[in-house]
């Protein structure tokens, strides 16, 4: 087992993602979800699981979010839970990018940032490239979800 050291988080941003940390959101029960993706990331154990149910709109409206391992994945798992209510999965597709975008350090327009809401405080894990992984595990997992969804709906 390699010893990796954790994140040191300072700041306003580094409060925002320990506060999601100790107190992740949306952590109960959806039964019979329409989406449903788990992930693994051996690397330091993370592991992601999320339940979506949509409503007559296409739209979601129950999210199970579950994830353990290290301080990142469960923040960001619990930051992404928090945003995603409400939206389509067209909508979610474009956070996804969005969100893929500032952890790549790309130039994002400041309009797409905004819709990120609290995930924005996740781009201070870039200084911590081996921790890039686990921010955007739960998003792999979702776009996952989303394209067994797609194809299941044909
Ligand atoms: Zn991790």
């Amino acid at each position: 087992m390699s010893q990796i050291p954790d994140v040191e988080l300072g700041g306003l941003y580094g409060d925002l993602i320990l506060e999601h940390y100790r107190n992740p959101r949306n952590r109960h029960p959806v039964a019979e979800p329409d989406l449903e993706a788990h992930e693994f990331n051996p690397f330091c154990g993370d592991r992601v699981g999320l339940k979506l149910k949509l409503d007559q709109q296409s739209r979601v409206s129950e999210i199970n979010a579950d994830s353990e391992g290290c301080s990142i994945i469960q923040a960001s798992t619990s930051m992404l839970s928090d945003q995603l209510k409400g939206k389509t999965l067209e909508e979610i597709s474009g956070l996804a990018e969005t969100f893929r975008s500032m952890m790549g350090g790309k130039d994002t327009p400041p309009e797409s940032l905004a819709k990120l809401g609290e995930l924005d405080a996740l781009q201070v894990v870039r200084r911590y490239p081996v921790r890039i992984k686990c921010a955007l595990l739960p998003w792999t997992a979702l776009e996952e979800a989303m394209q067994e969804y797609r194809t299941r709906a044909g």
